[in-house]
């Protein structure tokens, strides 16, 4: 049984070792068109800011370490197209040349593009997306060699991280967004208080401005040239999110989704079944909206890869989908979300009721205290929680969130919610939680 696997990060690695631990004498053959395996992307951001202190360190295991265990991996190597009636890929290695490379089973893990609309000016020196080792690499390079006005275009999750990470490495920084709010617009609150926090630490943020290309002199960025006019930049990251890395399966005839990412089953099965994919290539199933969608995030690579790969040798199992957790920060505002969002519940004609508190994250008599919003929403008929929005300058955020996205996935209630004996000791909550602050004002809501 000859595997052979397309990508050689999380959702990819995450596959080839769980099929190395299940059968171990199988042949498993990895194509990675990078330099890279198994790294973690999400450092990246702290990288810049300090926090992470080389680049190397976001390595979790090396190609060297993974051919030890018996993988056979090419690095350097692209996939130019797959071939399923003839059960084969076409490769390219690093010297320029293609080859044929037969699969009993094959696995899609390419992973995610970063979107760059054709501006034009893309090509001079110091525009660039971040989304690799190596874009981080250049990045660097660029930074020790004295760039140091940057504008980010997009204040996506990714945009706001690398600008606290360039403006504690020393940059100057601006934040350019098309839209009214940030985040996609995920909410007034949001935008508010990260627009707050941005302010606080000197990073300018404009809203509402439209990139229309970039300028520059001896072939290096000197401008960014919107619909409100230019700004001045030695250096643009462009941070508008990312999108299935699709184009080599042009000629396959695998079925992609409405999603625009590949559809899969829960065995990670493509519409070949002699094919899987898993990772941010694929889609995953929402647990709340109940359909295919694409959110994009590592443990979801992680988790699908690991699925894929136990089906893959053999085995059974499934990916029973996910519910759209995710947590970021702003210098000290966290905003952390899971469940369905408002927009996606009113497209799917779900009905929905809200309730909010905002409180103390610790007792509010504790010295250095702090703020936090909590939404909640739940199903307007049967109570059902569907969702959650957090914002505050407190880390236990994430975790908090994380609770209700437990509650989401064990379809608890907003009443089951209010009922949780949670704890409490003053430096880490208050008495009520603001979690049960605010279910418990839709108890009270609901039983008065
Ligand atoms: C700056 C940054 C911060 C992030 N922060 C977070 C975070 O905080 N939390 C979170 O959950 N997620 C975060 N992510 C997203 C997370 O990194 C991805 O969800 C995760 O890496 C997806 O893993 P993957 O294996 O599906 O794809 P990838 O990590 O993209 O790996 C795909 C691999 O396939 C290779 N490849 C692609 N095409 C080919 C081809 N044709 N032939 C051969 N090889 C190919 C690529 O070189 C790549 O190595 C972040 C991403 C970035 C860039």
């Amino acid at each position: 049984m000859q595997i052979v696997i397309i990508g050689g990060d999380a959702a990819g690695m995450s596959a080839a070792m769980q099929i190395r631990r299940r059968q171990p004498d199988w042949p498993v053959t990895v194509f990675e068109k990078g330099e890279n395996t198994s790294y973690g992307a999400c450092g990246i951001p702290y990288f810049f800011s300090g926090d992470v202190a080389q680049l190397d360190d976001l390595v979790v295991v090396s190609p060297e370490s993974f051919r030890k265990k018996g993988l056979d991996l090419h690095m350097g190597h692209t996939v130019e197209a797959v071939l399923p009636a003839q059960k084969q890929i076409q490769v390219r290695n690093a010297q320029g040349e293609t080859f044929l490379q037969s699969y009993d089973r094959l696995l899609i893990a390419t992973g995610a593009a970063p979107i760059v609309p054709p501006w034009p000016g893309l090509d001079l020196e110091g525009v660039m997306p971040i989304k690799t080792l190596a874009d981080s690499r250049r990045l660097d390079a660029l930074i020790q060699a004295g760039r140091r006005k940057v504008v980010i275009v997009g204040a996506g999750y990714i945009g706001l991280e690398m600008a606290e990470g360039l403006k504690k490495r020393g940059l100057d920084v601006t934040v350019v967004e098309k839209l009214a709010g940030v985040m996609g617009q995920l909410h007034a609150k949001v935008t508010e208080q990260v627009s707050a926090e941005l302010a606080r630490h000197e990073v300018t943020l404009k809203l509402g401005v439209t990139v229309q290309g970039f300028g520059g002199q001896a072939g290096s960025v000197t401008e960014v040239q919107t619909d409100q006019g230019s700004l001045p930049a030695d250096l643009v990251l462009v941070c508008l999110g990312v999108r299935p890395n699709l184009p080599f399966l042009k000629e396959a005839g695998l079925v992609v989704g409405a999603s625009g990412a590949l559809a899969v089953n829960e065995k990670q099965q493509t519409s070949d079944p002699d094919i899987y994919a898993a990772g941010d290539c694929a889609e995953a199933f929402h647990r709340v909206l109940e359909k295919p969608v694409y959110i994009p995030l590592a443990l979801t690579a992680n988790r699908q890869g690991r699925v894929a790969g136990t089906v893959l040798s053999g085995g059974e199992d499934r990916f029973p989908g996910v519910v759209g957790s995710a947590v970021t920060k702003v210098f000290d505002q966290v905003i952390a979300r899971t469940g369905a969002d408002l927009l996606s519940l009113e497209k799917a004609g779900i009905p929905y009721r809200l309730a909010e508190a905002q409180a103390p994250a610790q007792a509010h008599y504790y010295q250095g205290h702090g703020q936090v919003w909590v939404q909640l929403v739940y199903h307007a008929e049967n109570l059902r929680l569907l969702g959650a929005l957090m914002v505050g300058n407190d880390p236990s955020l994430a975790k908090r969130c994380d609770i209700v996205a437990t509650a989401i996935t064990a379809k608890m209630s907003v009443l089951d919610l209010s009922e949780l004996d949670l704890t409490y000791a003053p430096p880490f909550a208050p008495v009520w939680d603001p979690i049960l602050q605010a279910a418990n004002k839709a108890r009270f809501q609901l039983l008065s």
